[in-house]
């Protein structure tokens, strides 16, 4: 059987954040590029995710769409905040068509209403046949029927979380705008030092490192990335990986099985 490989292109380097609403349309066709590339030279399934970087992390927060339907504006947040990140994930559909890679977009919200254990199992089938037919499933964090809430955000890593408890894959990348994990925010504190494995001896230390974003997110920056990787590097036996995006070949170097700057996270 086919490898099967979850890739997270971070919407900090999808997106342009001093421009809320702008796409980094380059970087975006160089990282399919290198998904193209890698798929040429060894044989793989991907699915893709992407995050909502500046399109939606914004509107997330003005309208306190993690919150549920607690406010008058909570139903029109809801709206806006799905309509934005569908905006980006447009985009990254025609930039796969001009790079050729077919990516198919499913997006987490039409799976049904989600709880603890993520959507119902059709969003499983639905992937898994585009998959057996040669496209490229695409997904994205979203905004999401919540059966507790009303509504909430479904982050990538959590989407990931659901289908890598039913599909088992074999990698987890998840690619970001920086170099991997540190002992401390490395935008922050120059002195920080890369973490180049992550595994039960020092995950504890390393959850401790891990901190928030430096711009708008709702969805928990680099902790919630760690604890998330971790946990479903445990729960399947995967291999886990953060590297830098914004890097030439960084991405392509994990698809291919190559050594390059990247943190690796094992159970
Ligand atoms: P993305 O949008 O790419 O998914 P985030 O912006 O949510 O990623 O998380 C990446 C950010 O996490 C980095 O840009 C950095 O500012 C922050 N961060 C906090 N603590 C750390 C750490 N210990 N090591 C690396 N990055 C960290």
């Amino acid at each position: 059987m086919k490898k099967l490989y979850f890739l997270k292109l971070g919407g900090s380097t999808l997106t342009n954040e001093d421009k809320p609403g702008t796409a980094r349309k380059e970087t975006i066709r160089r990282l399919l590029f290198e998904v193209k590339r890698a798929k040429s030279s060894k044989e793989f399934d991907i699915i893709i995710g992407h995050g909502g970087g500046s399109f939606a992390h914004p509107f997330a927060k003005k309208y306190k769409v993690n919150e549920g339907l607690k406010y008058g504006f909570s139903r029109r947040g809801a709206i806006i905040t799905h309509n934005a990140v569908h905006k980006l994930n447009d985009i990254v559909v025609n930039e796969g068509l001009k790079a050729g890679v077919n990516l198919y977009p499913f997006a987490p919200s039409s799976f049904g209403v989600w709880n603890n254990n993520g959507a119902t199992n059709s969003m499983v089938f639905h992937i898994s046949h585009a998959l057996k037919n040669g496209f490229v499933p695409l997904v994205h964090g979203d905004v999401v029927m919540d059966a507790e809430k009303g509504v909430s955000v479904a982050s990538t890593e959590k989407v990931f979380s659901f289908l890598a408890s039913h599909m088992k894959p074999d990698k987890v990348i998840l690619a970001t705008d920086v170099d991997g994990l540190f002992t401390a925010n490395p935008k922050i504190d120059k002195s920080a030092k890369f973490i180049k494995v992550i595994n039960g001896r020092n995950i504890d230390s390393a959850l401790k490192s891990a901190g928030s974003s430096l711009k708008v997110d709702v969805t928990g920056g680099m902790h919630s990335k760690v604890r998330s990787l971790y946990k479903m590097v445990k729960a399947t036996g995967s291999t886990g990986y953060i590297v830098n995006a914004n890097e030439k070949d960084r991405l392509y170097s994990i698809l291919v099985g190559k050594p390059n700057i990247y943190t690796i996270v094992k159970e």
